[in-house]
């Protein structure tokens, strides 16, 4: 019986007539696609994507070169050093991510006290040399700059998760 279900199958084309059925049933629907990058789809609040460093309203930096992000960054991306000010408190003279190295797993983020280095939604920053993906602290804080209301309103959305 089923040596003959599958040479009537053979001969009838079985299997090409079910995928041409699957494609015409989906002939007639909405469409999915997007047009990028004229048609974007929502990103989450959560989305990690080029990193940046912030400031407080007032200018001042966040970080506080703890270093914690450093150290929990597996794929060794972040080189920080840090001095202290004449006021005491304790800033960094070097932050880099060498976003080569980098595998966007937010460890930095969620180590990080003071909300100071945070993942934006930004994915579009390919580059055709490696050496510009190499980001020093004026080009994280200028990330931080140009995003701080998107970064702001996602970590108000996330915050009731943390
Ligand atoms: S996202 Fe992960 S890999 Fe990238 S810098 Fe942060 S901790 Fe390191
Ligand atoms: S970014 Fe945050 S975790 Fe990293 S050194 Fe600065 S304050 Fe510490």
């Amino acid at each position: 019986m089923n040596l003959i279900k599958r040479h009537l199958k053979t001969w009838l084309l079985w299997e090409l007539v079910m995928g041409l059925a699957l494609t015409g049933r989906y002939l007639f629907k909405k469409k999915i696609t997007v047009q990028y990058p004229e048609e974007r789809t929502p990103l989450s609040p959560r989305f990690r994507g080029l990193h940046a460093l912030r400031r407080y309203e007032n200018g001042e930096e966040r970080c506080i070169a703890c270093k914690l992000c450093e150290v929990a960054c597996p794929a060794l991306a972040i080189v920080i050093e840090s001095e202290e000010r004449e006021d005491g408190s304790r800033r960094t003279t070097r932050y880099d991510i060498d976003m080569t190295k980098c595998i966007f797993c937010g460890f930095c983020q969620e180590a990080c006290p003071v909300d100071a280095i945070v993942e934006t939604q930004e994915f579009e920053y390919a580059s055709e040399t490696r050496e510009a993906l190499y980001y020093n602290k004026d080009m994280l804080l200028e990330v931080g700059k140009r995003y701080e209301p998107q970064i702001a309103r996602n970590l108000a959305a996330d915050a009731r998760y943390q």
